[in-house]
């Protein structure tokens, strides 16, 4: 007899561990680890996971307590080693173990159990996007070609469609009325066969032109010595890291193009990471110039039928280069030779909901189990990879950063203007452009170029700011920008939670806190306002394009708006962050960045490092081809150490002045943080609970050094959808298992009835 040790598909922290069953002898052969399957638990059918197949139970309970597996429900997805990852990933973040598998399952196809209400059946309810075949219809060689009859001119129109090759059926009935009759026909006399062929959808995601990767003749030495290291890495098989430190056009690209080719050659698969607002036609294109149909690629924009075929190819061992957002992690390949993550820095590699992973460190976690290297690349790489490499050694395997100073060819990096906004006349306050960036757009139209236009806007936060002196009030316990709650007219503080009512300050919404002037309002420009005025500005010399969340809504939206840019002669692209990432387009000589201080704002530690890094990777979308390229920074706060790096391209001169700053304020990479936040219809029962896991977590730290706990204190979205959202903040000292210690607490407040608790360990929202 074996046994299955199950993990139960109930999202519940009580839960937290696998369960055994036994395995009936006829299904011994279906049960493997990674199978789905049908179980009985505490008296009502439950769906699980196998996560490894045992021949006595791993829980010591009494062998005639132990149920059978009732049913298969679907074929492996995952193996032994993902298993593990899953496992970690649960005690890491917190998160049951079901939520830490199910990215793992393949896609559209979860089966999950429900029932209407207490009183009636639980059903079994299954996702159906599995395999779909296509029918193809081809011409039966024959000596003696079919000669239709004289009035059948259906399946003549059949037979010249099909001279050129097999054809779909679909294709045939979309163009050729009645053509299936015509084909029975035909099939019937032998003059066509029909096929039933395995369809693959999302594959055939159309490459811009210039997404071409040319094997180049020579690489740099940079690229040489990067590649040196990633193959020691590789060789090494332990999982150790390379942080690949390029400036923008150094040809990282090319790096991981030529890592994979020898990964290849060794019978390694690889894993492509990009975030996924720059996984467009563009970057996609470069990979399958170079590998072709061994290339797939998930991301959320595909549907669940393109997500289904995608990663079936990878499972059926036909791809063996994934190229995907974050969720790529998740592919089943098991033989990798690399992982690569390109724009390692950002943001987006933090999954907002459970499991709440970090990509970088899920990857970092799947690297040593699988025995591969981790590549990390980005012209801005994170405060955290550069400390880590800067010890050299992170949980027991090597860190090794390689610089990329230059850009192949010669080409040279954009020179840097910082406009300061707050000496612009008084007659063109009521304008988003200076006069420096007009002048630097008109040229740029005189010469038949192209311009890029940042608009610098994340969140929703709004903030009092004076456009006269850029003054934002800021808390007086915190170097925090004051966030306006525009439905409680306060002023609230988010890192400490104190918050004051508007008519504390001189009328904030009237009067500047600092300078007196009456150009005090709550601050926040949309994309449409910045494309009017280019729009007037430029006339019919040029095209303006405005790509931001509502242009780029519909599928392959954002594809079209940049195969646009790159058809016309001479055009402005307007957008927000979207737009900053791995853009290519050699005949960009300007990029102007509207204001650079709204992510400066930002109520959070890392606004600084964002700031730096959005200004310092747009203004590498500038002068990528043999003419020099232009940057105009505009801004309120010229002196902000992260505006000077940018200007003198010094990243080292705003690295130091930010770590001694988080070191001084305990934040990451010194620390580890993480936002505890409970959420209820029921403002009471929320407070309540947190107020009581805040103690219980202070009875427990009592004495422990370097953690810390915050709070609890209103969210700044401290209403979501009816939903009052309170939290509280921890700090643990670098090294500490964090995750742990707050799933135990969380489990232990037990279930509060209308109360979800949402535990994010190394948080990059803190709102
Ligand atoms: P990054 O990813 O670092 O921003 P890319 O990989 O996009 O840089 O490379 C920038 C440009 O330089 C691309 O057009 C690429 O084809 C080209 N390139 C890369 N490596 C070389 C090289 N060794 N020689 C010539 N051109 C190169
Ligand atoms: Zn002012
Ligand atoms: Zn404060």
């Amino acid at each position: 007899m074996s046994y299955a040790h199950v993990v139960l598909d109930i999202s519940t922290r009580a839960l937290a561990g696998a369960y055994d069953y036994s395995i009936p002898e006829e299904l011994a052969d279906a049960v493997q680890v990674g199978t789905t399957v049908l179980v009985n638990f505490s008296r009502r059918p439950s769906v699980g996971y196998v996560v490894a197949v045992l021949s006595r139970p791993a829980n010591a309970v009494s062998l005639d307590k132990i149920h059978p597996v009732l049913q298969v429900l679907a074929p492996s997805a995952f193996d032994m080693g993902a298993a593990r990852v899953a496992s970690w990933m649960s005690r890491e973040y917190a998160c049951p173990p079901c939520e830490a598998l199910r990215p793992f399952l393949a896609p559209g196809q979860l089966v999950k159990m429900r029932r209407r209400d207490e009183d009636s059946e639980w059903e079994l309810l299954c996702e159906r996007s599995g395999p779909v075949d296509a029918r193809w219809v081809s011409l039966v060689p024959q000596d003696e070609p079919y000669e239709p009859r004289k009035n059948a001119s259906r399946q003549r129109s059949v037979l010249d469609a099909l001279k050129a090759g097999p054809v779909r059926m679909a294709e045939l009935t979309a163009t050729i009325p009645g053509a299936a009759q015509a084909v029975g026909a035909l099939e019937r006399k032998g003059a066509v066969a029909i096929e039933t062929r395995r369809r693959v959808r999302g594959s055939d995601e159309t490459s811009l032109s210039s997404a071409q990767a040319p094997r180049p003749e020579h690489l740099t030495q940079g690229q040489l010595d990067a590649l040196r290291a990633i193959e020691e890495a590789r060789v090494a098989a332990r999982g150790d890291v390379v942080l690949v430190d390029g400036v923008t056009g150094s040809g990282k690209t090319e790096v991981y193009l030529a890592a994979i080719e020898a990964a290849r050659r060794d019978g390694k698969g690889a894993l492509v990471l990009v975030p996924e607002i720059s996984l467009t036609a563009q970057t996609v294109g470069r990979f399958r110039s170079r590998f072709g149909d061994d290339v797939a690629v998930m991301h959320s924009r595909l549907s669940a039928g393109e997500r289904y075929d995608q990663w079936d190819l990878v499972r059926q061992g036909l791809a063996h280069v994934v190229v995907g957002a974050r969720s790529a992690l998740f592919a089943p390949l098991y033989n990798v030779g690399l992982i690569i993550i390109d724009e390692e820095h950002e943001g987006s590699y933090k999954q907002g909901s459970a499991p709440r992973y970090h990509a970088r460190e899920l990857a970092a976690r799947l690297a040593r189990e699988r025995g591969c290297a981790l590549v990390l690349g980005s012209a801005t790489p994170s405060v955290e990879s550069l400390y880590r490499c800067k010890q050299g050694e992170w949980e027991g395997v090597r860190w090794t950063r390689v610089a990329m100073l230059e850009r192949p060819g010669g080409a040279t990096l954009p020179t840097v203007t910082v406009v300061d906004m707050t000496q612009q006349p008084s007659s063109s306050k009521r304008s988003v452009l200076s006069g420096e960036l007009v002048k630097a757009l008109e040229e740029v139209l005189e010469r038949r170029e192209k311009a890029v236009m940042l608009l610098n806007r994340r969140g929703f936060a709004t903030f009092m700011m004076c456009s006269d002196c850029g003054c934002v009030p800021e808390c007086p316990h915190c170097s925090t920008a004051l966030t306006y709650h525009e439905r409680t007219h306060k002023l609230v503080c988010h890192t400490c939670g104190l918050s004051w009512s508007t008519a504390a300050f001189p009328d904030p919404a009237a009067v500047c806190p600092s300078c007196g002037s009456r150009y005090m309002g709550a601050y926040g420009v949309g994309t449409q306002r910045v494309e009017d005025e280019l729009a007037m500005l430029v006339g019919d010399r040029a095209e303006v394009i405005r790509m931001d969340a509502d242009t780029t809504a519909e599928k392959g939206g954002h594809q079209r708006l940049l195969e646009r840019f790159d058809a016309a002669e001479c055009a402005i692209l307007v957008g927000t962050q979207m737009i900053a990432k791995g853009l290519d387009f050699p005949e960009v000589t300007l990029v102007g960045v509207i204001n650079a201080d709204t992510t400066l704002k930002m109520p959070d530690f890392r606004a600084g490092e964002r700031t730096y890094d959005l200004l310092e990777q747009v203004a590498g979308r500038a002068g990528r081809g043999e003419r020099p390229g232009r940057v105009i920074v505009q801004t309120y706060w010229a002196s902000h150490p992260a505006i000077q790096a940018v200007a003198r391209h010094r990243r080292d001169t705003f690295l130091a002045a930010e770590l001694e700053e988080r070191a001084e304020a305990a934040y990451p990479p010194y620390t580890r943080v993480a936002n505890v936040v409970a959420s209820g219809l029921d403002e009471r029962a929320v407070c309540l609970a947190l107020d009581d896991l805040a103690l219980a977590l202070r009875q427990r730290l009592k004495g422990a050094d370097g953690w810390e706990v915050l709070g609890p204190s209103e969210c700044l979205k401290g209403r979501v959808k009816d939903r009052v959202r309170r939290h509280i903040v921890v700090k643990a000292p670098a090294g500490a298992n964090m995750g742990e210690l707050l799933g135990v607490e969380a489990r232990a407040l037990g279930h509060r009835p209308g109360v979800s608790i949402a535990v994010d360990v190394d948080c990059y929202d803190m709102m």
